[in-house]
């Protein structure tokens, strides 16, 4: 491991000044990612500032009755808020499907959304890797592919997020407030993380911003969601591929939809093609199937993954069927 300095910022406008005082400065919240990639020597910061001291850990309903998740909320404290559970259910399982106790009680709900992918030679140095250093090539191509995306990839990265948390927030239309030099801003959660147009960039963050806080307003489609996370093994895994969705059906039919997958592509994957497949129709499994079906045909899988095109469509249209009560 390399030498770094380390500094306890006391405020949010500390942590930012002290972010612009080294530019390889880096935010340390639970330090689940950030130190593994230190002692991989794949991220080298000349300072961790640590955030840990500041008041963002909170969960609280605001007056309008949507749900502000602060940025340095447990994952385990988010997974069994009654807000979060009631407002969106999705988000706790997704959380509890996560990682392993211990890990959830330590990482925060900013740092998991900034967490690095897993890729296996993004964690190796000894391998090019254009996200880890520009230019270089993407190992995987040609390479051990079984994990990578089906959605969205290009010739120069075809790595996948990892953080469940992120798939099951896009059910939610959530925002991002931000904290910066430039002041305060939000964002559309959507978006915020980014395809691998440039595979340096997983988000859209500016670099010595802060994540402040994510917020959601619970609605009738938010409250009846569900989380289908596939894995190698039952726990202390990441996801092949995952389902985050919502419906709200009246009457038997779709009023609306909301669906996500996971262990896909470079960012979550928003199921847009099975939503609309979806909306209007009779909430019954040949609807569910369908949707699949529509969102899956754009899917373009690599070498040793085609597996994961069934199995999304199968994990969706039992994660719809569990929603529509014709599972
Ligand atoms: C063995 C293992 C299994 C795991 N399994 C899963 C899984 O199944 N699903 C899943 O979703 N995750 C999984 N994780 C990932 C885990 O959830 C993340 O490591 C964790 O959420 C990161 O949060 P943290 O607070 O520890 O972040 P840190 O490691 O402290 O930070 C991560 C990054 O975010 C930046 N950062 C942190 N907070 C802020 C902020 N507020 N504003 C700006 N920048 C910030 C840091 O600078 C750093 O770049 C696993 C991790 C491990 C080690
Ligand atoms: S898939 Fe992306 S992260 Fe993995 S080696 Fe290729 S460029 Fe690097």
């Amino acid at each position: 491991m390399r030498p770094f300095a380390y500094a306890r910022a006391q405020s949010a406008d500390a942590a930012i000044a002290a972010m612009a005082q080294d530019a390889r400065a880096a935010f340390l919240a639970g330090g689940t990612n950030i130190v593994d990639l230190i002692k991989l020597d794949v991220a080298q910061p000349g300072t961790l500032i640590d955030i840990g001291a500041l008041p963002l850990a909170a969960i609280e309903v605001a007056t309008d009755g949507s749900v502000r998740i602060g940025a340095l909320a447990r994952m385990s404290d988010t997974a069994d808020h009654t807000a979060v559970r009631s407002g969106a259910p999705c988000v706790a399982m997704a959380l509890n499907l996560s990682a392993s106790a211990q890990l959830r009680n330590m990482a925060s709900i900013g740092g998991n959304v900034l967490q690095r992918t897993r890729c296996v030679y993004f964690r190796d140095v000894t391998q090019p890797c254009n996200k880890r250093q520009p230019g270089s090539g993407c190992s995987a191509i040609g390479g051990d592919d079984r994990k990578m995306a089906i959605f969205g990839a290009n010739d120069r990265c075809i790595a996948v997020n990892p953080s469940d948390f992120s798939v099951a927030m896009l059910t939610t239309d959530a925002t991002i407030h931000l904290r910066g030099p430039a002041g305060e801003r939000t964002t559309p959660f959507l978006g915020f993380q980014r395809l691998p147009d440039d595979p340096a960039l997983d988000t859209n963050i500016v670099r010595g911003e802060l994540i402040t806080a994510i917020s959601f307003m619970p609605t009738a489609l938010t409250r009846n969601s569900t989380y289908l996370k596939v894995r190698d093994r039952a726990s202390y895994e990441f996801a092949l591929v995952s389902v985050a969705a919502a419906l709200d059906v009246r009457n038997g039919t779709i009023h609306d939809a909301r669906v996500a997958l996971g262990g896909v592509a470079h960012a979550p994957w928003r199921a847009r093609a099975a939503e609309a497949a979806l909306i209007g129709k009779p909430a019954v499994r040949a609807t569910f199937a369908a949707a699949a079906d529509a969102e899956l045909r754009a899917a373009k899988p690599q070498r040793l993954n085609g597996f994961k095109v069934v199995m999304a469509k199968n994990a969706m249209v039992r994660a719809l069927g569990t929603l529509g009560g014709a599972a």
